[in-house]
């Protein structure tokens, strides 16, 4: 059989609401045109983020029935710990609430000013707090990994050449760890290859700099590396996902991604010295170390997630969904980052509106009008989220690409709701050249483009 199926029945349904155009007109207005201020209620399908939006199974569902809220010692925290410790190897499992806690903690025990951290490409929130800290934080991607044209198999993969250059240039003594993010989520959730893995893990090991990965997409990562890479093809996706985690010293996760979860998150480390820092200020800003930031029943959720997430069915059908997606678009001519990533698709918005100049914000352009015409949310990723204002000569330093992300939430949406997103964007697209500018009316010193307000320019 061609057709693959979602590998799941559907027990509990949530309605969506329909609304019109007009009402979205104003809403969008109301909202200063940044789909972060829209209430999710006015939404029809939501591609805002596969982030803490997954569908639960019923198993986790009995599992937050059965969640043991006790405050220290928690049977659920051992089970949780049990979990993670087999899946990853690390020897200290430490709760946080989501990803950015287990970020804050590890760059306030190995940021500071004067060191720099390098990574394929930084997430946003990563970037942040490595920043907040002091520190640089450093995009190594290969070439072919920031092209949204170029195909290859493992666009997110680290440039060899780049990572050992910048040792040498920044000094490894100012390098307090080296990173990896599995899948390249701010590069188009493109994978990153063991083969390449392995050559970080070898370089930062030969100058004595410990390897985190960001690991919030480690199970979509492992299919592709199953999918595409030399040697892989008899392995199961956890035995993959077990020798990519061998490979780093530890690593920080958001379980709102791969362990199905709405909430939730871990930082996973080998060094008990660093483990005991961690626990030391995990206490004073999120718990207790057998709880961190979660209770008792989400840690239930979280262990049954990673045990559910490396199904090969599941994946199958996951990675498949995105390409549909993909296919169906590339078909129709409209540009998209090639080739599609594990969770998301990401329309070229310097392709799709070629008549908008970066610094009125194409995909800001894209995103307002997906909402507008269909009552769709997605997301820029482009010059809002990393574009900048050179504060001394005030010009416009753009992003290096200018995306919009459909991200599909996990277990979510069936075939027919992709379907529709097929249609109207094709018909958005026959009308592009009606989508106009945006100016910046409002922005946070961080961060910005969650609270940013715009107005379009007529
Ligand atoms: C989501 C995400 C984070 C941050 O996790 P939160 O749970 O949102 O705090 C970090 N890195 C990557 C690659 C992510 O996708």
């Amino acid at each position: 059989m061609k057709t693959i199926i979602e590998p799941f029945k559907i027990k509990t349904v949530e309605p969506i609401r329909f609304t019109t155009i007009e009402e979205r007109e104003d809403i969008l207005e109301k909202s200063g045109y940044n789909p972060f201020m829209i209430h999710a209620e006015d939404v029809l399908i939501d591609l805002l983020t596969d982030s803490g939006t997954s569908a639960m199974s019923a198993k986790q569902w009995a599992g937050i029935m059965d969640g043991d809220e006790s405050y220290a010692g928690a049977r659920s925290f051992y089970r949780f710990e049990s979990v993670v410790k087999d899946l990853t190897g690390y020897a200290h499992i430490i709760p946080t609430h989501q990803g950015r806690a287990a970020e804050k903690i590890l760059f306030t025990l190995l940021g500071g000013t004067g060191k720099y951290i390098p990574n394929n490409t930084h997430f946003d929130t990563t970037r942040a707090n490595i920043e907040y800290s002091g520190a640089e934080a450093i995009d190594l991607v290969i070439e072919e990994g920031k092209d949204p044209e170029t195909l290859h198999p493992f666009k997110g993969n680290m440039d060899i050449g780049k990572l050992e250059q910048f040792i040498r240039e920044r000094g490894a003594e100012n390098i307090p760890v080296g990173m990896m993010t599995v899948t390249n989520n701010a590069g188009g959730g493109q994978p990153v290859s063991m083969a390449n893995l392995r050559e970080v893990r070898d370089v930062l090991k030969k100058h004595n700099i410990p390897f985190i990965l960001d690991a919030c997409r480690f199970a979509e990562n492992a299919y592709f590396i199953k999918l595409r890479e030399a040697g892989y093809s008899d392995k199961s996706v956890k035995e993959i996902a077990q020798e990519m985690f061998s490979l780093a010293d530890g690593c920080t996760m958001s379980a709102k991604k791969d362990a199905l979860v709405n909430m939730g998150g871990y930082l996973a480390i080998n060094d008990p010295e660093l483990a005991q820092a961690a626990r030391n200020i995990l206490i004073v800003t999120e718990g207790f170390p057998t709880y961190g930031g979660l209770s008792g029943r989400d840690l239930e959720a979280i262990a049954q997630g990673l045990l559910e997430v490396v199904d090969e069915h599941y994946l199958k059908y996951r990675l498949r969904s995105i390409e549909y997606l993909g296919e169906k678009l590339t078909d129709a001519g409209v540009p998209i980052l090639q080739p599609p990533g594990g969770h998301a698709i990401y329309i070229n918005a310097k392709k799709f509106t070629p008549h908008v100049p970066a610094e009125q914000f194409p995909g800001q352009s894209v995103v307002c009008e997906l909402y507008r015409f269909g009552g769709i949310r997605a997301v820029e990723i482009g010059s809002v989220m990393f574009g900048k204002t050179d504060k001394k000569s005030g010009e416009f330093i753009p992003a290096a690409m200018e995306l919009v992300r459909l991200a599909i939430p996990r277990r979510v949406y069936t075939q027919s709701h992709v379907d529709y997103v097929v249609e109207l964007i094709i018909e958005m697209y026959k009308n592009r050249n009606s989508l106009k500018g945006y100016r910046l009316l409002y922005e946070a010193p961080m961060l910005r483009h969650f609270t940013a307000r715009f107005e379009p320019i007529v």
